[in-house]
C-alpha cells in the first residue's frame, strides 16, 4: 500500500484575527476571532449582511488597517506587524483593490486614472523613462477590460460599468497576486452586475489571478468558487459555490 505523504500547503494569504472599534468609551466588536486562509488562483466570496464587517475583513487582509489581536500573513510571513514602509510596499505590490464607488479621479483621464499605481510604485524619474511602456501596458489593459475606446474620457463620462473597468484596469497595473473587490457589482444594475463578475471570472480563469470578493448579494456570489458567511463576528462556511 502506497502512502502518500501531504506536504503541509502554504497559503497565498492568511489571517486569523480580532478587531473591535471604539465608540466614546464603549468597545464595539467587529470580528471576534476570524479564521481566513486563501489559495493561490482561488476566487472567494465573503457575505454577511450590512454592518458585518465584510470590509473590515478585506482592509485587514490589505493591510489597510491592523488588526487587534492576531495576524495576517503572506506565504507564511507575517505581514501585519512590518515596518510602515514595507506595510505600503506590499500593499501596492501584492494587492489590488476595486470597491463599490470605483473611487476614480475625476479630474484624471481613463488612461491616467490605470496610470496610477506605477506613478505610486516608481520614482518620477524612473516613471518618466518608462512612460511609453506604462502607457501601452495601460492601454492593453484597457482592452483587455473592454474600454480601449474610452481611454482620454474623464470618469464622469463614463457609464458604472465602465467605471468599474476603468478601476479593474487599474487594480491590474499594479500586477496583484491579489484583487480584493469590495461590493464591486454594488452600484451597478444587474445586467451590468453580470458583466463585470463574467470580467472577474475570465481574469481569475486566465490570469490565475486570486480574487476576495465582498457582497450582501447571494447570487452574485455563487459565482466564486467558494462562499464564507461573516455573520456575529465569525466566519464560516457557506453553501456549495459554482
Ligand atoms: P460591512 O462592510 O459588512 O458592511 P464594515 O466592516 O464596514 O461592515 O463595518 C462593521 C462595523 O464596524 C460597523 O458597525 C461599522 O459601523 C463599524 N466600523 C467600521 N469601520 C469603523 C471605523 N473606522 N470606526 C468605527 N467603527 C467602524
Ligand atoms: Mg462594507
Amino acid at each position: 500500500m502506497s502512502e502518500t505523504i501531504k506536504m503541509p500547503q502554504t497559503h497565498l494569504a492568511s489571517l486569523a484575527v480580532a478587531k473591535s472599534y471604539s465608540k466614546g468609551e464603549h468597545k464595539i466588536p467587529v470580528l471576534r476571532g476570524v479564521d481566513f486562509h486563501v489559495r493561490r488562483g482561488e476566487f472567494v466570496s465573503i457575505i454577511g449582511q450590512s454592518g458585518s464587517g465584510k470590509s473590515t475583513l478585506l482592509h485587514l487582509l490589505g493591510l489597510l488597517d491592523s488588526p487587534d489581536v492576531g495576524e495576517v500573513q503572506l506565504y507564511g510571513h507575517r505581514i501585519d506587524d512590518l515596518p510602515a514602509r514595507s506595510r505600503d510596499e506590499l500593499r501596492n505590490r501584492v494587492f489590488g483593490f476595486i470597491f463599490q464607488f470605483y473611487h476614480l479621479l475625476p479630474e484624471l483621464s481613463v488612461l491616467e486614472n490605470v496610470l496610477i499605481p506605477v506613478m505610486i510604485r516608481h520614482s518620477l524619474w524612473d516613471f518618466w523613462k518608462h512612460r511609453k511602456a506604462f502607457r501601452e501596458q495601460a492601454k492593453e489593459l484597457l482592452n483587455k477590460v473592454g474600454l480601449g475606446h474610452r481611454l482620454t474620457h474623464r470618469p464622469s463620462e463614463l457609464s458604472g460599468g465602465e467605471m468599474q473597468r476603468a478601476a479593474i484596469a487599474r487594480a491590474l497595473m499594479g500586477n496583484p497576486e491579489v484583487l480584493l473587490a469590495d461590493e464591486p457589482t454594488g452600484n451597478l444594475d444587474a445586467e451590468t452586475g453580470a458583466e463585470i463578475m463574467e470580467l472577474l471570472s475570465s481574469l481569475n480563469a486566465q490570469n490565475e489571478l486570486t480574487i476576495i470578493m465582498v457582497t450582501h448579494d447571494e447570487a452574485i456570489a455563487q459565482l466564486a468558487h467558494r462562499i464564507v458567511r461573516l455573520a456575529e463576528g465569525r466566519l464560516e462556511a457557506w453553501g456549495e459555490a459554482a
